[in-house]
């Protein structure tokens, strides 16, 4: 009867997939990202030190023009740029003055009695 040649943990040989490099990947560097349970990130570090998980994919847009692409891709509606909002307050103060001006027409002339 023959023996299987291979024991299921012996050591392979060769590349793995993705291209990375052979070797025992459980020695391969960590992370060590301070996670939300307060250990050390354990996952395998990309080259830049992190995991995919913690930076090690990207870090974000470095340049002007990468910067403003990520932000016009994150507005939604605009409620919230600064210029709804300063437009937001210069329309409640004009409004906050035509009440003002509103409430003293009602009490100059009593006998009319205007309403916004
Ligand atoms: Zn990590």
């Amino acid at each position: 009867m023959e023996q299987n040649k291979f024991k299921p943990h012996e050591k392979r040989r060769g590349w793995l997939k993705n291209n990375n490099p052979p070797g025992d990947f459980t020695k391969a560097p960590r992370c060590g990202a301070k996670t939300r349970k307060g250990t050390p990130c354990r996952a395998p570090a990309m080259r830049n030190g992190r995991c995919r998980l913690h930076g090690g994919k990207s870090t974000g847009p470095r340049t002007e023009e990468g910067i403003e692409r990520i932000r016009r891709s994150h507005l939604i509606h605009g409620r919230y740029t600064r210029e709804a909002i300063a437009k937001r307050k210069e329309f409640n103060e004009l409004l906050r003055a035509l009440k003002g001006t509103i409430k003293e027409v009602n009490h100059r002339y009593e006998d009319i009695d205007f309403k916004i």
